[in-house]
C-alpha cells in the first residue's frame, strides 16, 4: 500500500457523467480528484455520437422552440411501467436546462439544435415531433488540450464532422475538401470526442487532478460514511480520501457476464461501448448497502459484429474484444428488412431501438428460447447500390460478414434459415412495399420511421422499398446496448439510497452506473448522455456542499 492522499469531491470514472461532476463540483468550491481506469478517458461518451436530449433546454429556449415541464413529465409518465421514481425523474426536466446553462458558460459545453430530430415515442403525451429536444456537439479543436490531445479514447477513429452533417442527423456526410484540410490540420473533432474533449478541457482549465490507470475496487466507509476509495494504479494500491463525497460514475455492467445474466430482463450479447464498463461502479456500491433500480433494463440497440473489428486495448480486462457496432440506417432503408431464424418477419424493422430490444427479446414457452435472437437483416442489390452497411458502402466487395448468395433460396440456405418460409416472407414484403403499406407491422407510419429511411422519398417509402433484385445479402444481429442503466438508486439530490431508501452519508452517482432517472425510457436521441450530464452536474454540486467530515 502507497500513501494515501486526501481531496474534497473523488469522482470514479471519466466518462460524460464523471466530468460534468467534476467541473460543478470544482466551480462550488471543492478541491476535486477524477480517477479514470482506462490508459485514455472518456469512456463510452467519447466514442459515441454525443448526442444530448434534454427538454426545455437553453438552444431551444433561444429558437423560441415551445416546451415544458408538465409535457416532459407528462411524456415520461407516460412510458412508465413503475421503474422512475417522481425525485430523479423531476430532478432531471427540472435541472436538465440549468446543467446545461452551466456547464457552457463555463466553457465545458458547446451544443446546437439538431434540427427536426423527433423524440422516440411520437404518439405519447408532450413528445415534440419537430425536435428541439435533441442537440449536437459543435467542433472542438483538440490542439487546445496540449498534451492531453491523445488521451481522449476514440476506439481507433477520430471524427471531423458534426452529426448533424452526416445523414444520422439529416446532413449529406459530405464536407468541402478544403473544409476538411482546415479540420484535419486544426485537429477539429465532433460527436462524442467534442463532448469529452471539451469537458475535459474545462477540467484542465481548473487544474482539476485527473487520474488516468487508476482503477477504484473498494469504497472506504466510517461510521455509515463514504470517505473515500482503496484504488490501484501501475499495480500499487493506495486509498483516496474524500473530506465531502465521492461520486460514482463508472459507466454500466454491459461487459460483466455475471452481473448481466444475474439481472438483465434478456440476452445481452453484443455491446456497442468499450469494454471497461465492467460494473466496477455497481459492485463496489451492493458492498455498501445501496439499494437497486432499473436492474432488468439497458440502453438496448441491435448491433452487428464485423469480423476482426477489435477494441483498441484501453485497459479493460478483455484485452481483445469485439467490436459491435449499432444497426440504425440499415434497417430503416428501404429494400431491407430482417427475420430471425425461422425466416419470418417479427417487428417493425424501423422503430426506435431501445424499444425493438422487446421483439428480439419476446420469448417462446414452446421452444423455451428467444426465437428472434439470432436475426438476420436482408437486403437485395438496390440496397447495396445505394447505402451502406456498417462500413460497408455501396460498390465495396462484401466481407465474409455479410453473406452473399445469386437468390434467396441460396442465400436461405446459407444462413440456415427455411427456405420455402424466407421465400414466402419477403414476398408478402414486397406486397406491402409495393402498396407502401405494412399492415403487419405498420412500418413508415410513425415520422420517427421515415427520419431514418432514405428522405429522398415521400411518406413511408422512405422506409419501404421491395427486396426483389439479385444478388441478395444477410447479416447476422445480435441484441447488444449502449449501455446498462440500472444500478444503486437516487434521489434527486443524486445520493445514493440503501436498501431502505436511507442517504448513504457522503455517496453520489451520476451516468449509466446508477438507475436511471428516465427509468428503462430513451426518450430521443440524447437521451442517455442529457441525464447522464444533468445528474453528474446535480451530483458534483451536492457533493462539494456538503459538510466535510
Ligand atoms: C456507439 C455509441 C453511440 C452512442 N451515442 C449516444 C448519443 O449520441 N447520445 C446519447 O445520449 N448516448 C449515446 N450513447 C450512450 C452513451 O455514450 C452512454 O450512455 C454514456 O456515455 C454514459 O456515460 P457515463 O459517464 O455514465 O459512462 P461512460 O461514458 O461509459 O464512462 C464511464 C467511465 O468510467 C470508467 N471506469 C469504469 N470503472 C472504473 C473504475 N473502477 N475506476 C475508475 N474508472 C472506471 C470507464 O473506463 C469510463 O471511462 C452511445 C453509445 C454508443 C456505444
Amino acid at each position: 500500500m502507497t500513501d494515501s492522499k486526501t481531496t474534497d469531491v473523488l469522482i470514479i470514472g471519466a466518462g460524460a457523467a464523471g466530468l460534468s461532476a467534476a467541473v460543478a463540483a470544482h466551480d462550488s468550491g471543492a478541491k476535486v480528484t477524477v480517477i479514470e481506469k482506462g490508459a485514455k478517458l472518456g469512456g463510452t461518451a467519447a466514442i459515441s455520437g454525443g448526442i444530448v436530449w434534454v427538454p426545455s433546454n437553453p438552444n431551444m429556449q433561444k429558437k423560441g422552440i415551445s416546451d415544458s415541464r408538465e409535457d416532459a413529465l407528462a411524456y415520461f409518465r407516460s412510458l412508465d411501467h413503475g421503474e422512475m421514481n417522481d425525485d430523479s425523474l423531476e430532478a432531471f426536466v427540472d435541472e436538465g436546462a440549468n446543467a446545461l446553462q452551466f456547464l457552457t458558460e463555463r466553457g465545458a459545453l458547446d451544443l446546437q439544435l439538431l434540427e427536426g430530430y423527433p423524440d422516440y415515442y411520437l404518439d405519447n403525451p408532450g413528445a415534440k415531433a419537430d425536435g428541439g429536444r435533441a442537440l449536437d456537439n459543435a467542433l472542438f479543436d483538440f490542439t487546445s488540450l496540449g498534451d492531453w490531445s491523445d488521451k481522449v479514447y476514440n476506439g481507433g477513429e477520430i471524427v471531423r464532422m458534426m452529426l448533424l452533417e452526416t445523414p444520422l442527423g439529416g446532413g449529406s456526410g459530405i464536407v468541402d475538401p478544403d473544409e476538411m484540410k482546415r479540420r484535419v490540420e486544426g485537429d477539429l473533432r465532433g460527436w462524442g470526442q467534442a463532448l469529452i474533449g471539451r469537458l475535459l478541457k474545462a477540467c484542465l482549465d481548473r487544474d482539476i487532478e485527473v487520474l488516468l490507470e487508476t482503477s477504484a475496487r473498494k469504497l472506504a466507509l466510517q461510521d455509515g460514511r463514504v470517505v473515500g476509495a482503496t484504488v490501484t494504479c501501475g499495480g500499487a494500491e493506495t486509498t483516496i480520501s474524500a473530506r465531502r463525497g465521492v461520486v460514482l460514475a463508472t459507466g454500466g455492467f454491459e461487459w460483466d457476464e455475471e452481473l448481466k445474466t444475474t439481472f438483465l430482463r434478456g440476452p445481452l450479447t453484443s455491446p456497442a461501448s468499450p469494454p471497461t464498463n465492467t460494473g466496477d461502479g455497481l459492485k463496489m456500491a451492493l458492498t455498501v448497502g445501496a439499494g437497486l433500480g432499473n436492474m432488468t433494463s439497458a440502453w438496448w440497440i441491435p448491433t452487428l459484429s464485423e469480423s476482426g473489428a477489435r477494441w483498441p486495448d484501453n485497459g479493460a480486462p478483455e484485452k481483445d474484444a469485439q467490436r459491435s457496432v449499432p444497426v440504425l440506417i440499415e434497417r430503416t432503408l428501404p429494400h431491407s428488412l430482417m427475420v430471425n431464424g425461422q425466416g419470418k418477419r417479427f417487428c417493425n424493422e424501423a422503430t426506435n431501438y431501445s424499444a425493438l430490444a422487446g421483439a428480439f427479446h419476446s420469448f417462446d414457452p414452446a421452444t423455451y428460447g428467444y426465437n428472434n435472437l439470432p436475426a438476420y437483416l436482408i437486403v437485395d442489390s438496390q440496397y447495396r447500390g445505394r447505402y451502406p452497411i456498417a462500413s460497408v458502402m455501396p460498390g465495396d466487395p462484401s466481407p465474409d460478414w455479410i453473406v452473399e448468395a445469386p437468390d434467396l433460396a441460396g442465400l436461405a440456405v446459407a444462413i440456415g434459415v427455411d427456405t420455402a418460409q424466407l421465400e414466402a416472407t419477403v414476398s408478402r414484403f414486397n406486397t406491402h412495399a409495393e402498396n407502401v403499406n405494412d399492415p403487419d407491422f405498420g412500418r413508415g407510419v410513425s415520422a420517427y420511421d421515415r427520419f431514418y429511411g432514405d428522405r429522398s422519398r415521400d411518406g413511408a417509402a422512405a422506409t419501404l422499398g421491395k427486396v426483389e433484385v439479385g444478388s441478395f445479402f444477410a447479416v447476422r444481429i445480435d441484441l447488444g446496448a449502449l449501455g446498462t442503466n440500472g444500478g444503486p438508486r437516487t434521489n434527486g439530490m443524486a445520493q445514493v439510497l440503501n436498501v431502505y431508501g436511507d442517504v448513504i452519508p457522503g455517496f453520489y452517482g451520476a451516468g449509466n452506473v446508477i438507475s436511471n432517472p428516465t427509468g428503462s425510457v430513451y426518450a430521443g436521441a440524447g437521451g442517455t448522455l442529457g441525464p447522464a450530464l444533468t445528474f453528474g452536474y446535480i451530483a458534483g454540486q451536492s457533493a462539494a456542499r456538503s459538510e466535510a467530515h
